[in-house]
């Protein structure tokens, strides 16, 4: 169990990471009134690219940023003119974009991983191109995640959603430049091991996610996701919450969106 963290004590705070779904406009309304200033709105599947778009147009506290791409599950479906669509999104919107959800997850069948690694080269060469920050999905993958960012000129700036890696793997994408984020859910313990990849991430690289709907986080209590982070960490979740917001403002501005 989480305690709540009361939103008016806390500085700004960003969800870099949530999702479509059936009550979104009501748990962005109850974040309103908050501190939670900005919400990544993430795609999984270009179907949902224009009510993403749409979602994101309307003058709305907190501020929307759209992500569009299509995740790795959605790999074998993928539209294939996904860089024409792409640019399309990217054309239409005001105030910049992420290129995301994209990724590798091999706990999936094996017959769809040749697809995810064509869609992930495709997407992460057009991130780099587009200078737009790639929303990173990886399962038992990291070895591979690290070897493709490693690729496209100029290296894309990347975020790693609640990872799969070892410290060790965190390590080294931070020396690639990436950021990582986590939410209150997949730092329940036990989870060893993303509690560990927690732990291990640097200090200006951390950010916080909801990952809404799944796992029971919402925007609107993003500030619990920072008790874990500021447990593991040993700092106080006021001090944390500082950093993270510093640590959002700089990843949004490097990925190019206001
Ligand atoms: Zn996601």
């Amino acid at each position: 169990m989480t305690e709540s963290l009361p939103l008016s004590d806390l500085p700004p705070l960003a969800d870099v990471h949530c999702h479509l779904g059936e009550n979104l406009a009501r748990e962005l309304h109850l974040a309103k009134g908050g501190s939670v200033r900005a919400v990544v709105l993430t795609a999984a599947r270009a179907e949902e690219f224009g009510e993403i778009a749409s979602f994101c147009a309307a003058d709305t506290r907190p501020r929307l940023i759209p992500a569009f791409g299509v995740h790795p599950w959605y790999a074998l479906s993928a539209p294939e003119n996904i860089e024409a669509l792409l640019d399309r999104m990217f054309d239409a919107v005001s105030g910049g974009a992420l290129l995301g959800e994209i990724g590798l997850d091999f706990a999936r069948p094996k017959e769809e991983h040749t697809a995810q690694r064509a869609l992930f080269r495709r997407q992460l060469a057009y991130a780099a191109r587009r200078k737009a920050a790639a929303v990173i999905h990886s399962v038992r993958s990291a070895e591979e995640v690290i070897a493709e960012v490693k690729k496209p000129r100029p290296r894309p700036v990347f975020l790693l959603h609640s990872p799969r890696a070892s410290a060790d793997q965190v390590r080294r994408l931070a020396e690639l430049g990436g950021y990582f984020s986590f939410s209150a859910h997949a730092l329940a313990p036990p989870r060893k091991r993303m509690r560990a990849a927690a732990a291990a991430v640097p200090d200006d690289r951390l950010l916080i996610e909801s990952d809404w709907p799944s796992g029971g986080d919402s925007p609107a209590d993003i500030a619990d996701a920072l008790i874990p982070l500021a447990e593991l960490r040993g700092i106080p979740a006021g001090e944390l919450a500082r950093r993270v917001w510093e640590n959002s403002r700089r990843f949004f501005a490097a990925a190019g969106v206001s």
